[in-house]
């Protein structure tokens, strides 16, 4: 285990945003992870996990702690299910149980990062989440060492929220995902459609992590206007964060180099050169408007160190 000193973290994520860690280390192993946590109690050092980096804003000023990044890849298939360590590209586990010929979780392809952080955020595009998926999932408490078995129901999944997400001296190291047989053909074909999809609603390669917003619960005369607007049902009793703030007058908005999307108003892009001071300024804008026009307080989905 090789701990790195001043490691610049803006690289690793996909907002292409923020300063170094203090001391960095790649952990692919539990035990791996184990040891890193042993080190930092000994050096008196606060430590975070950090897996694909697409989900989170790092400070300019960068993080005085140890990040712990997971760079474990390995997976399993036993009959129709996959066990795979935290570690693993999501799409990249789709497409090999596609080859596999087992699916049912196309609709998740294109979303970056780690099966980890998706287990954690509980993941999903078009109707489907990870959630659907789990059977179980393995986890360490950073703070105690004990390392637990999950099952679906006791990770406490709800909409971008989960136990380990509320919890978060709990990380996960391992989950298993049940699949379905599928032709592989036609899986192949759904990865793609999918992808496509998302190509077309927002490009995908831009520096951003996603929904900066989560989709807030709204009052039912808020749903009623955008059901008739956009002629389509909400989900929850939830309305798209990126039409509130088109609403709001915020699309496109600007501060510094960091912009609220011309396409998606919820992807708060790296436009230019953005700091982190810049994305935390336009956000709070962003609130404030939705906040005046419809009394509703969005919440971050991305991770704000
Ligand atoms: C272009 C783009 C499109 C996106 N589209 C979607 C989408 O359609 N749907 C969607 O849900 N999300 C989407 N996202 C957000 C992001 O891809 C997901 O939230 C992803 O699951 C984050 O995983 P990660 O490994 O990158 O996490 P990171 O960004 O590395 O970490 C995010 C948080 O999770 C914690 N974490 C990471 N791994 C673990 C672990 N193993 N155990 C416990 N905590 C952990 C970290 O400490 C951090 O707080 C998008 C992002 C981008 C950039």
């Amino acid at each position: 285990m090789k701990i790195q000193e001043n490691v610049p973290l803006g690289p690793l994520t996909t907002f292409k945003i923020g300063g170094s860690a203090r001391y960095f280390v790649e952990v692919k192993t539990q035990e791996d992870v184990q040891e890193a946590i042993r080190w930092a109690h000994k050096s008196h050092v606060k430590f975070m996990i950090f897996s694909g980096g697409s989900n989170i804003l790092v400070p300019d000023a960068g993080i005085d702690k140890l990040v712990i990044q997971i760079a474990s890849r390995r997976f399993d298939f036993e009959d129709n299910e996959l066990d795979a360590s935290a570690g693993c590209n999501l799409m990249t586990l789709i497409q090999a149980a596609s080859e596999k010929s087992l699916g049912g979780w196309e609709k998740l392809a294109g979303i970056p990062g780690s099966i980890g952080g998706a287990v954690r955020g509980n993941a999903g595009a078009f109707g489907s989440e990870i959630k659907d998926f789990i059977t179980k999932v393995k986890a360490i408490n950073l703070d105690s060492g004990e390392i637990r078995m999950f099952s679906n129901v006791e990770c406490a999944f709800e909409y971008r929220n989960s136990f380990f997400k509320r919890q978060p001296e709990w990380f996960v190291t391992r989950a298993w995902i049940r699949l379905k047989a599928t032709d592989a053909v036609k899986s192949t074909q759904l990865i793609e459609e999918t992808v496509a999809e998302r190509e077309k609603r927002h490009l995908q390669n831009v520096k951003a992590a996603g929904s900066f917003f989560m989709n807030p619960v709204a009052p039912q005369h808020i749903i009623e206007m955008f059901e008739k607007e956009k002629a389509v049902k909400s989900r929850e009793g939830r309305v798209p964060a990126g039409w509130l703030i088109e609403k709001a007058g915020m699309k496109g908005a600007k501060v510094g180099g960091a912009q609220a999307s011309m396409q998606h108003p919820n992807y708060i892009v790296n436009a230019s050169g953005a700091t982190s001071e810049d994305v935390n300024a336009l956000a709070a804008q962003i609130k404030k408007a939705v906040q005046e026009q419809f009394g509703i307080t969005l919440e971050e989905e991305a991770a704000v160190l």
